[in-house]
């Protein structure tokens, strides 16, 4: 976070974190502000969660707007919503830092539309794997809370990409952000949109300067511990992500289920190559590939498939670990995509899902950007050079 946020509003905490920002939406929807809001709510039989829709704020009280998973990001659920326009009914969606950098993207895909959408994001101390939660959903709640309560960012319990994430708190990118500070939730404002609700709201902002400075000051050096972190992580995760040998290793488990792909909010696509008729070759064209390696294996192009979608989607990769959280062999997908997401954004000086307002590089092609793929072509070399 560069700067201290000038705006912001106090809300009445002593409930607790989650009552004072269901009490706000609650109190939207009255003053109607929004007509339906997306939040987290636990499923029938209390082992996972939910996105739901919500127009009844009487059922808000069973929603959770900070839950301990993420089993969907939020960003599929709005690909959906609004992928034939946004009708016309004032939606508030409340989601995690990196499901807001993964709408971000998408609307520069052309897949999400903001119109009618107000987006809400909070400081985010990471997410349970679903495979930890599931196994007991109790302890899951009990030890998810007490991280929140305790503003404990470096958990061991979250998934391993959200321990490395430096984006767990971004009210930039978004029109409003909860900042969850010691004793209360301060809500800040960053566009039009948001400061006009928090104006509406009439929401109380004595001595909000002090406050955010201070709750600034504490975050930023949050987030520099997690920088760090990340930073020496992703020398390890070099050693299993470069290289061809090294990829060969680290996917000789994969099979080819394609969870990782279907969960990636990124990976858009109506229909992947990989699963067309195009991909499933008949027996003549099989033996031609077997007539060159002596035998061909299956599931067969593990290698081509997740290299394949590194350059589709990586410069959008937002590190949100549902990938890993997916695939049903642990191979640690997540951390090798982020990795690779890293390097690709750094190449082209590209944070994704930061702003609206940032060009996507290679979709509006500019020749100048041919440097930079030949400067990562080179980067990449050099490092498998390092790693042979
Ligand atoms: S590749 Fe994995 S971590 Fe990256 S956006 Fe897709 S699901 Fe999230
Ligand atoms: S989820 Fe795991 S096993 Fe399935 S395709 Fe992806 S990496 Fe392979």
């Amino acid at each position: 976070m560069d700067n201290i946020p000038k705006k912001g509003a106090r809300l009445n905490s002593k409930n607790g974190i989650r009552s004072a920002i269901k009490d706000f939406f609650k109190v939207a929807v009255e003053k109607e502000q929004f007509n339906l809001v997306l939040m987290p709510m636990k499923v029938p039989s209390q082992d996972s969660y939910a996105w739901m829709m919500i127009k009844d704020i009487e059922l808000l009280k069973d929603a959770n707007p900070i839950a301990p998973i993420m089993p969907v990001n939020a960003a599929n659920a709005i690909k959906r919503y609004t992928r034939k326009g946004n009708g016309s009914y004032k939606i508030a969606a409340i989601v995690r830092p990196c499901e807001i950098r993964a709408i971000i993207e998408l609307v520069k895909l052309n897949q999400i539309k903001l119109d009618t959408l107000t987006l809400f994001s909070y400081d985010c101390v990471g997410a349970l794997p679903m495979q930890d939660y599931i196994a007991n959903p109790e302890k899951g709640e009990v030890d998810f809370n007490k991280i929140v309560d305790e503003r404990t960012y470096d958990s061991k319990i979250v998934k391993d990409t959200c321990e490395l994430c430096d984006k767990c708190s971004m009210p930039a990118a978004t029109d409003l952000h909860f900042a969850i500070d010691k004793d209360e939730v301060i809500l800040i404002p960053n566009s039009e949109k948001g400061e006009k609700i928090v104006e509406t709201l009439d929401i109380e902002t004595q001595g909000i300067t002090s406050l955010l400075a201070d709750w600034s000051k504490d975050m930023n050096s949050i987030i520099s511990k997690r920088a760090k972190a990340r930073k020496t992580e992703f020398e390890n995760v070099a050693k299993i992500a470069v290289g061809l040998d090294n990829l060969k290793d680290t996917f000789a488990n994969c099979i080819g289920c394609h969870n990782c792909n279907s969960v990636c909010p990124i990976c858009y696509c109506r229909q992947c190559y990989f699963d067309s008729t195009a991909n499933k070759p008949n027996t003549d064209f099989i033996k031609i590939r077997a007539d060159k390696k002596g035998a061909l294996g299956y599931p067969q192009d593990k290698i081509m498939f997740h290299v394949g979608r590194m350059a589709h989607m990586s410069l959008s990769c937002i590190n949100c670990g549902l990938c890993s959280d997916a695939c049903p062999v642990d191979i640690p997908v997540a951390k090798i995509f982020s990795y690779t997401g890293a390097q690709t954004q750094e190449a082209f000086d590209y944070i994704a899902g930061n702003s609206v307002g940032d060009a996507l590089p290679m979709r509006d092609y500019k020749l100048e950007e041919l440097g930079e793929l030949k400067d990562l072509v080179k980067s990449v070399e050099a490092e498998e050079g390092d790693h042979e």
